[in-house]
């Protein structure tokens, strides 16, 4: 057959018609012979797909039967007549202008048209048409091919409402969201997480709540896609630069699995792990709780404060009453010594003010209010000071004192009672107040630094006052010393409190002697090296 064909080709009889020849030409050849061209119209004709060949008017000159199932229109019905027949007359003019002009530049056109099917059924056709040109170039048929998109477009508008009400949702949600994807990029975000990109100065969220949330993520990421738990509430502080102060977020994380788009992962499934981060702004409520924690703790340092004051107030006036009692028994031992067992009338009125000061005295004790038993625990100072510092803050800014806060970074923990080392501190800072109120003060600033020093962690604490005199760097300390001028009314306790504190914990504490700026005060703490409890006697 092929042979036969091959010799008609190569010299075909005189007279045959061109488009014979050009017909035979065409032929397909295929390692079994030559396919026959019914082949070609069969599969035309059996095609699920809607086609049509038409004239260049669009007039119909052949269909198939998928062609007429799918219009409801027979062949007969059909042929002759233009495609404008399936017109539903909704699709816009611009459409089939747009189908018209790139047929006329012999291109193949595809688009969405909304047909009408005999029955009046209408549905939507995806059409694609082709031009088919002739010997001469020019266009002598169109071939047409089309199916009922219908569902798909319906599948693909509810996908779409589906997503702007999800949209909508997320957007309107008081709360940020944000999924990323595996490198920690922003797939999706909502209304209040750019709004918090806004307020970062365009710093992307994502990035420092990955950064805080960094352990718990890892954690999570060694686990397979499958085991991965998330987490929920964890609390993210976020430092806001330009004097902003910070705010509190609570997060939860949930792991999402993303199918990887393209050709390549159609049949495989693999699938990318994204992170649907949820966090809720708590900063208010975290403020209410500081305050209320502040409160208490304001509270509670007040009573301490108290309580120590009156016990070494009391203990002082006991001390110094102790000593004209002594005085007056030594008197009264030698008069009797002197006297010749006769009845001394001054003997007596000494020894019954001697019996009646013991009294007093032993009153005095009694009222002795008992020291509060804390326990001992491995305290970081720099906490402890940023909380008196948050304790005086009112003060502070109510006298317009500035305070320089420089605090070494992971100092040593030392060991000690909680409320005794804030007491301790919020003494200290209390008198470098005061001292920013004497008459000689030009200057109102407090600067306090922490440092490790060997074995050591030193809290230095500076004023811009009138500063302490050479001659009385030591009577500071003892009880009810008060030189203030304009703080009268001072029973001059605070430091002997504060060197009873810091003699409990092992500590010392004294005046810089190389300090011309106003008073240095430095307290030296032994620090917690070895992590190893000290126990709860005072040393
Ligand atoms: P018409 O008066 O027919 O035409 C409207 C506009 O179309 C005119 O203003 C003009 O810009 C352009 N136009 C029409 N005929 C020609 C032409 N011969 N040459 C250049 N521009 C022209 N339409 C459907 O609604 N559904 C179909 O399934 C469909 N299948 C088609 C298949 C093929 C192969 C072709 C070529 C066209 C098909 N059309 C189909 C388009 C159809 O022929 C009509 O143009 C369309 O239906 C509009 O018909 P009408 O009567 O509303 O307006």
């Amino acid at each position: 057959m092929e042979e036969i064909l091959d010799s008609f080709l190569s010299s075909p009889p005189a007279g045959t018609p061109s488009e014979v020849i050009e017909a035979f030409g065409r032929l397909v050849k295929t390692q079994d012979g030559v396919l026959p061209p019914s082949v070609f119209l069969e599969a035309v004709e059996q095609s699920p797909i809607a086609i049509s060949i038409t004239d260049p008017n669009a007039d119909i000159l052949y269909v198939n039967h998928a062609f007429e199932k799918l219009t409801g229109y027979t062949e007969d019905e059909l042929i002759g007549r233009n495609q404008s027949l399936l017109s539903y007359k909704v699709t816009p003019s611009e459409v089939y202008n747009d189908l018209w002009s790139t047929l006329a530049q012999q291109r193949s056109w595809n688009g969405v048209l909304v047909n009408r099917r005999k029955d009046g059924g209408r549905y939507l056709a995806d059409l694609t048409v082709a031009p088919v040109q002739g010997g001469d170039g020019e266009t002598c048929y169109f071939l047409a091919l089309h199916r009922d998109v219908t569902g798909v477009h319906d599948l693909e508008r509810r996908l779409r409402n589906q997503k702007v009400l999800v949209e909508s949702v997320v957007d309107a949600a008081p709360v940020v969201i944000a999924l990323l994807d595996s490198d920690g990029k922003v797939l999706l975000d909502n209304h209040a997480y750019k709004k918090l990109l806004g307020d970062m100065r365009g710093k992307e969220p994502a990035d420092r709540f990955l950064e805080e949330l960094c352990d718990v993520i890892e954690e999570d990421r060694k686990r397979s896609n499958s085991k991965r738990t998330g987490f929920v509430n964890r609390e993210v502080e976020l430092a806001f630069e330009h004097g902003l102060t910070s705010r509190w977020f609570s997060c939860s994380g949930v792991w999402v699995n993303k199918t990887y788009p393209g050709a390549d992962f159609y049949f495989s499934g693999d699938k990318d792990c994204g992170l649907l981060l949820v966090a809720n702004e708590i900063t208010h409520q975290k403020k209410q709780q500081e305050q209320i924690k502040m409160n208490a703790m304001r509270a509670l340092m007040a009573e301490q404060q108290l309580g120590r004051a009156m016990r070494e107030t009391l203990s002082g006036a006991i001390y110094q009453c102790q000593a004209p009692l002594n005085t007056a028994s030594a008197v009264v031992a030698v008069m009797e010594r002197r006297g010749d067992g006769e009845v001394n009338p001054a003997v007596t009125a000494l020894s019954e003010i001697i019996q009646s000061g013991e009294a007093v005295l032993s009153c005095l004790q009694e009222a002795l209010p008992a020291e509060s038993i804390e326990a001992n625990f491995p305290i970081n100072l720099n906490e402890v000071i940023k909380d008196v510092i948050d304790v005086s803050i009112q003060r502070l800014l109510g006298e317009s004192v500035i305070v320089a806060w420089e605090p070494e970074k992971d100092i040593p923990k030392v060991i000690g009672r909680n409320y005794a080392l804030r007491s301790l501190f919020k003494q200290l800072l209390d008198n470098a107040v005061d001292a920013l109120n004497e008459p000689e003060c030009r200057y109102r600033e407090i600067a306090i630094t922490t440092r490790a020093l060997d074995g050591e962690v030193e809290v230095v604490i500076r004023d811009t006052g009138p500063g302490i005199a050479q001659d009385k760097r030591l009577s500071v300390f003892e009880p009810f010393y008060s030189a203030w001028q304009n703080s009268k009314f001072r029973p001059g306790m605070g430091l002997t409190i504060a060197l009873e504190i810091v003699r409990q914990h092992g500590g010392e504490i004294f005046i810089d002697p190389h300090y011309h700026g106003g008073c240095a005060i430095h307290v030296c703490l032994p620090a917690n090296l070895n992590h190893k409890a000290l126990s709860d006697e005072v040393p």
